[in-house]
């Protein structure tokens, strides 16, 4: 059993790993960057070590400072969040090799996941459907307009070690097709200093939904129904719900049958995500993620689990708290990511806060770091909140998430909360008619520049 883990990350998720220690009698020890010493994680963790100056390459991401805050503390694990160095199989050999745990799955798992074409390679492997596309990495546009020509326009190409939505570009046709490439690949280079890129039939009204995955890494693995991510900006999640508005038990079961398997055969340890896009009945595999998800408090809210504590347990050689016939789904829940920018170009907002209050009552949650007074620095990403609520029906959690919205306050900068009052009023959000491209759509109605 751990006495003492160290979080490798900030901001809310950073709070959320270490509620769960506390929980579980875990002392945690916070890691900080210069910008951060007033940070929330800081306050609240038992212990707290400086790791760097601001900028996320010199101190969230510096290995030799987090393995030496392990060294200094006596931390025995490492819980990495998301982001970060949570998918970075070089950072989990190191941190094994040091002794100490890594609160995720194995190097080998990381990168056979973080590799997209070994990836799908993999998915395919084990029975999970995936999305039609190029066998392998496309070297050169004579390729790809050859693989266009037999797959059939609209194709997305992709890169390689892509992650966050970068590095994508759709050919409408054959004449867009040279720019989309050139333009993928230069940006895959540029965001992951490699420009392979690969090809996929470009679904029009897919549905994004995930499967949430628990491997023990003794050959078993359960699933926890789907999240429904189709509300997107610039292919990022803005708006989550569990279970999926559009999803029967008979799918659902099958399906998480499939990626449940998968992993057990895998030998996979810990809390993974099968990412498909869904359309017409059929699901296709885009990509899993081996790591805790932002948008897991909505799987929390209707199965009652602590996903961070079993990802503990599972770290410890211990078996999972549930088997899959202990796992019912109770109610519905909605996540919004609340991001400091300001609309409707969403450009970041960073500054201080002059007020903070945040929502509460029956089945309302907030994940979020801000206090009154709190300094938001320009350095990181923009979320800085995570609302989530839970009702018995999909209704009765948008009437909850209207309510608590209203609650919510932020002052000092822009929020992205207009958008969700704003959405809130859309007939398609309550009935739960929409697909990954309406939100693209409705901005560009609802919120020109
Ligand atoms: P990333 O790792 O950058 O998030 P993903 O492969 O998970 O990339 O895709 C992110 C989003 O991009 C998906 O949720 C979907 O909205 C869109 N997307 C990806 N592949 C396709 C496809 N073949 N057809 C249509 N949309 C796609």
């Amino acid at each position: 059993m751990f006495d003492k883990i160290l979080i490798a990350n900030r901001g809310e998720i950073a709070l959320r790993v270490i509620r769960a220690c506390r929980e579980m009698g875990i002392k945690s020890v916070a890691v900080h960057s210069t910008a951060d010493s007033d940070a929330m994680h800081v306050r609240m963790a038992d212990e707290s070590v400086c790791i760097g100056p601001p900028s996320g390459a010199q101190s969230y991401l510096s290995i030799p400072a987090i393995i030496s805050a392990c060294e200094i503390t006596g931390a025995q694990a490492i819980h990495p969040g998301y982001g970060f160095l949570s998918e970075n199989a070089n950072f989990v050999q190191i941190v094994e090799d040091h002794g100490l745990k890594f609160i995720g799955p194995s190097a080998k798992h990381i990168s056979q996941m973080g590799d997209k074409i070994t990836a799908k390679e993999t998915a395919h492997a084990l029975g999970i459907p995936c999305v039609p596309g190029s066998p392998g990495g496309v070297p050169d546009v004579a390729t790809a307009k050859k693989v266009a020509a037999d797959m059939g326009y609209p194709v997305i190409i992709k890169a390689t070690a892509g992650g966050g939505g970068r590095g994508m570009k759709v050919a409408e046709t054959a004449a867009d097709l040279e720019v989309a490439f050139s333009t993928a690949r230069s940006e895959a280079k540029a965001a992951f200093g490699n420009d392979e890129v690969y090809m996929e039939k470009y679904l029009q009204k897919p549905r994004h939904i995930e499967i949430q995955v628990f491997g023990d890494g003794q050959g078993n693995g359960v699933h926890l129904g789907e999240r429904d991510c189709s509300l997107q900006r610039r292919h990022q999640k803005v708006f989550e719900e569990a279970p999926g508005p559009c999803i029967t038990p008979e799918e659902r079961a099958k399906i998480g049958k499939t990626c449940a398997d998968a992993i057990g055969k895998m030998g996979y340890a810990g809390a993974g995500t099968v990412e498909f896009l869904y359309e017409d009945g059929e699901f296709y595999f885009i990509e899993m993620n081996t790591r805790l998800q932002v948008e897991h408090p909505v799987t929390e809210a209707i199965f009652g689990v602590d996903l961070v504590r079993e990802q503990i347990r599972v770290a410890e050689g211990l078996p999972l708290s549930f088997t899959q016939d202990d796992l019912e789904i109770n109610g519905h829940s909605i996540e919004v990511r609340i991001n400091a920018e300001r609309l409707p170009n969403f450009a970041p907002c960073p500054g201080k806060i002059t007020a903070f209050h945040a929502p509460g009552g029956l089945g309302v949650r907030m994940d979020s770091a801000l206090y009154d007074g709190y300094s938001i620095p320009p350095y990181y990403d923009s979320l800085i909140g995570k609302l989530i609520v839970h009702g018995r029906d999909r209704q009765e959690a948008i009437a909850r998430l209207h309510r608590a919205l209203g609650e919510l306050i932020v002052d000092g900068v822009d929020t992205t909360v207009p958008l969700f009052h704003a959405l809130l009023q859309e007939p398609d959000i309550h009935s739960g008619d929409y697909n990954i491209h309406w939100l693209e759509r409705w901005l560009e109605t609802n919120l020109q520049a």
